[in-house]
């Protein structure tokens, strides 16, 4: 079943205009042909995908030297903050970042790395934990819109308002917390929240918020390497519960959630990237070009004064000039 997109009173002027096909090259020492194509890493809206079949996270797009991906990745974090100063002074945009995957997907560092050059006050992130009594006792929505960036800012959301449709969907007693009226809680709620969640961020994208969407997607084995990683390194002991460890059993119900989510919520205004995760090299490679190419195609411009405020500012600086 393909999911509705609702063409009835709608424009195409939400729709991000990215180049599906822009080859990312990536500047190789030994081959020099290691290239990817956006549209390889994107949900097509309205498709079915399937995780396990239709998407690698092992994937570089040939590349194998992880200096070559570093150096790209510096110099998308310098476009990067020259494009968000432009985002701050316009005013305009508000840009919204969304990150979903599995625990040790790579989620905070993809997060540190690629907006590492951003201002930090033009930047917010939100980390979305488990709902508090206060958020259970709003909708689901609630407080994802109070975390919203607000215009010429770029908000960030470590997990968000899709965990309503991932971890509560894998553990059903999470829904039983949230006292919906009874008559709610029938099968259809799934894909209910799927067409909320589709309007709500066709209406923000309306109002000039710009979303991506990354879904970090780790491999199993990988998942199980990183766990490892942290029972054995004690500095990365914080980074280990054993909830973490308690989920992997669901592995095949998140996978199932996940391709369910992206199927139904990958849209012309709010698109899907499936990021392949196993190389965080190339993770955080692939998210900073997909967020560089969204904000050029926006055409980002320093506002220009009016002419009687250029004749005013003129005037204010001949008067500086003559100041002893
Ligand atoms: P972490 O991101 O590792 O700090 O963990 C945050 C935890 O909060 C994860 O286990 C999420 O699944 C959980 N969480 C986030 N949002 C929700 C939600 N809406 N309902 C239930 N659990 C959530
Ligand atoms: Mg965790």
């Amino acid at each position: 079943m393909s999911p509705s997109h609702g063409k009835r009173g709608g424009d195409n002027s939400v729709k991000l205009k990215l180049r599906e096909d822009k080859k990312v090259a990536i500047p190789l020492g030994s081959d020099g042909k290691a290239h990817f194509r956006l549209r390889q890493v994107m949900v097509p809206p309205g498709q079915r995908v399937v995780l396990a079949k239709d998407f690698d996270p092992g994937f570089t797009g040939g590349c194998k030297d992880k200096q070559a991906s570093v150096e790209q990745l510096a110099a998308n974090v310098r476009l990067l903050s020259e494009l968000q100063e432009k985002l701050y002074a316009q005013d305009s945009y508000a840009l919204l970042l969304i990150f979903q995957g599995i625990d040790a997907a790579g989620k905070d560092g993809a997060i540190q790395h690629v907006l590492s050059g951003v201002n930090p006050q033009g930047c917010h992130v939100t980390s979305f934990k488990v709902p508090s009594e206060e958020e259970l006792d709003h909708d689901y929505l609630w407080r994802a819109t109070k975390a919203l960036p607000a215009r010429g800012m770029i908000g960030i959301f470590n997990r968000s308002h899709y965990e309503e449709v991932l971890v509560v969907r894998v553990h059903p007693e999470l829904l039983t917390r949230q006292r919906l009226p009874p008559k709610l809680l029938d099968k259809r709620i799934w894909d209910r929240r799927f067409e909320e969640i589709r309007n709500f961020e066709r209406y923000l994208t309306q109002n000039g918020v710009v979303i991506l969407k990354f879904f970090l997607n780790l491999s199993r084995e990988e998942q199980r390497e990183r766990f490892i990683a942290r029972i054995d390194e004690p500095a990365k002991h914080w980074k280990f519960s054993l909830g973490d460890y308690e989920e992997r059993r669901f592995w095949d119900d998140y996978q199932d959630a996940y391709s369910d989510m992206l199927s139904n919520t990958s849209t012309p205004w709010a698109p899907w990237f499936v990021i392949p995760a196993d190389h965080k090299w190339f993770s955080r490679l692939a998210i900073s070009m997909v967020i560089c190419e969204a904000l050029e195609s926006l055409d980002l411009k320093f506002p220009r004064l009016e002419k009687e405020r250029r004749r005013a500012l003129a005037g204010v600086r001949a008067e500086l000039k003559r100041e002893r």
